[in-house]
């Protein structure tokens, strides 16, 4: 039985039998690893307390046939704040489904685990409902980006011209994987558009890191344009809604 240890966050954790609770980690080097954590479900002991989403840590396990097993679990951080606000905690969900959704099981997954983590202390320490949808936008970006997702915001995904500083409307095209210009966007059905102050705020917040915008508020309209983008693209490379974010929406 050979034993491993990897820092690691637990983006899911579920019953998996009486006693077990099955959870699924996302790991800097390992990547995305699917664990059993035997007896955490019987309400006691340490891996009860420390096997559940959000909680960052070192962890120990062992290599099994199909599925792997936690044995002892160092936590560094429960992010136990976001569990206080119910809007914070969906918001911390979806950043954790979209991780799983957007990796395939034991690839390596530096930036997105670190950009997991940031974005994680960021709706823990700033929970405010109009905060929310900054981080999660970042959040996206990023995600996509580490994922190699990252929508193109400066140059035509279609013909490859430069776009430059953002005209009065910019075509974003999902399919495409990110901005197209005016030509090449009547030619494409399903083109999102952007004002120029939501094709700014695109690029501003993939270029930024969270300090520069802890701050930063964008207003109803510009949000909503830049969500539509960010949705539609993500909407494309999934195939598929992502539960916790359909509870989000629902509670803003
Ligand atoms: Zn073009």
């Amino acid at each position: 039985m050979g034993l491993y240890k990897c820092e690691a966050v637990v983006l899911r954790a579920e019953p998996f039998s009486e006693a077990d609770r099955l959870a699924v980690l996302l790991s800097p080097e390992i990547g995305k690893v699917r664990a059993v954590a035997r007896g955490a479900q019987r309400g006691r002991g340490h891996l009860c307390a420390s096997v559940q989403p959000f909680v960052s840590g070192s962890f120990v396990l062992w290599q099994g046939r199909s599925l792997d097993g936690i044995t002892q679990v160092e936590v560094r951080t429960a992010h136990r704040g976001l569990s206080q606000n119910l809007e914070a905690m969906l918001a911390a969900s979806y950043c954790c489904d979209l991780s799983d959704a957007l990796t395939e099981e034991r690839q390596e997954a530096q930036a997105l685990h670190g950009a997991l983590l940031a974005a994680l202390g960021w709706i823990e320490a700033n929970p405010d409902p109009a905060a929310l949808p900054v981080a999660l936008r970042w959040f996206e970006l990023v995600a996509l980006a580490a994922s190699g997702f990252g929508p193109e915001l400066v140059q035509c995904t279609a013909c490859g011209s430069e776009l430059g500083e953002p005209a009065a409307r910019t075509g974003f095209s999902p399919q495409g994987g990110g901005v197209v210009c005016g030509d090449c966007a009547a030619e494409d059905e399903a083109v999102v558009w952007l004002s120029r102050n939501a094709l700014r705020g695109l690029r501003y917040v993939a270029a930024s890191p969270p300090a520069a915008l802890a701050g930063v508020r964008v207003g109803p309209r510009t949000m909503a344009e830049m969500r539509a983008a960010l949705d539609g693209l993500i909407g494309h490379i999934l195939q598929r809604p992502l539960k916790s974010r359909a509870l989000l929406d629902t509670l803003s």
